[in-house]
């Protein structure tokens, strides 16, 4: 990924690809203390726009305001970084990746005294769990790890450190046989995917885990919240248990990068039909629209680049 053409956003200037690069003293390469976002742009018939654009940011600030970063630019120059990145790299859709990291001025864990920096990247990246995936639903594996409980890391931060727990579960879950992991709360309680919240769907009503559980605020989830509403379906965030999600009718992650995807089985216990559910083809072909700007009523979440 780092050996191509193109632009990257560094600290307030576009930089070419391969010369967007950090010193090895980086205090966040040592101590894991940074956050980032996981942004998307479609391509729409009024041309490309960046999903959620505003959301993302402000959920941005708020990681580095949870980890007590000042923030050197404002959500608008972040927003616009985002969006010169895009077409500065001719991208018609894309994944966008802004961090926020602590330099090198000097190590040790208080990172006083260091700069804080800011970047943004974008390159094209398809569907994240696979386009078989998307249609027939992946197999998970409830992990052996604990997702982080809400006092030891923060949860609501979409931190660095936070991933090494997505990492262990994620390649857990791959070495098995699986495409991706289910982790639980420290009290056993459904949380979330490595890297996807999780809805279940029982006798017509979707259900996912409540915060408290540890899950990341997805936007992708509260876009699924705006759809639910929508379709007439009754949708109830609550503690949910692994064996619910068993005898679930149907299951599906959402994400930035896994927007909506299906699951047609946990730990080799198939959920419903084995296959992607009627609800979750309707979410999806919902979600789908939205991005793509082929629903009105979302117009203002689209941000043209
Ligand atoms: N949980 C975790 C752990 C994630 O990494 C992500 C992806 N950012 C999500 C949930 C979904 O969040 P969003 O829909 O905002 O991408």
């Amino acid at each position: 990924l780092s050996d191509r053409d193109g632009k990257i956003w560094m600290d307030g200037q576009m930089v070419d690809w391969r010369d967007a690069k950090i010193h090895v003293l980086t205090h966040t390469l040592h101590y894991g203390c940074g956050a980032f976002e996981g942004v998307r742009a479609y391509e729409t018939a009024d041309g490309t726009a960046i999903f959620r654009l505003q959301e993302h940011t402000q959920r941005l600030f708020n990681s580095a305001k949870i980890l007590r970063m000042p923030m050197p630019f404002s959500q608008e120059e972040i927003n616009e970084a985002q969006r010169a990145v895009v077409r500065e790299n001719n991208l018609q859709s894309c994944y966008l990746r802004p961090l926020v990291w602590i330099g090198s001025e000097k190590l040790g864990v208080s990172p006083k005294g260091n700069r804080i920096h800011v970047m943004v990247a974008a390159w094209a990246w398809g569907a994240y769990l696979g386009e078989e995936g998307m249609k027939r639903g992946i197999r998970v594996k409830t992990s052996s790890y604990t997702r982080h409980h809400v006092n030891i890391t923060m949860t609501q931060a979409k931190t660095v450190s936070n991933y090494t727990n997505s990492i262990l579960a994620n390649m857990e879950a791959l070495d098995d046989g699986y495409d991706e992991a289910l982790l639980l709360d420290a009290s056993g309680f459904v949380s979330e995917g490595a890297g996807e919240n999780i809805f279940v769907v029982k006798d017509g009503r979707i259900y996912t885990p409540d915060l408290s559980a540890g899950a990341l605020n997805g936007i992708t989830r509260n876009t699924v919240l705006h759809i639910a509403q929508d379709l007439g379906l009754e949708l109830v965030q609550k503690r949910i248990t692994r064996d619910e999600v068993y005898i679930a009718d149907e299951a599906f992650f959402t994400g930035t990068a896994a927007e909506v995807t299906p699951i047609r089985e946990l730990d080799r216990i198939q959920i419903g039909s084995g296959s992607r559910g009627p609800i979750t083809e309707k979410v999806q072909s919902a979600f789908f629209d939205i991005v793509g700007g082929r629903n009105p009523k979302y117009a203002q979440w689209l941000t043209k680049v």
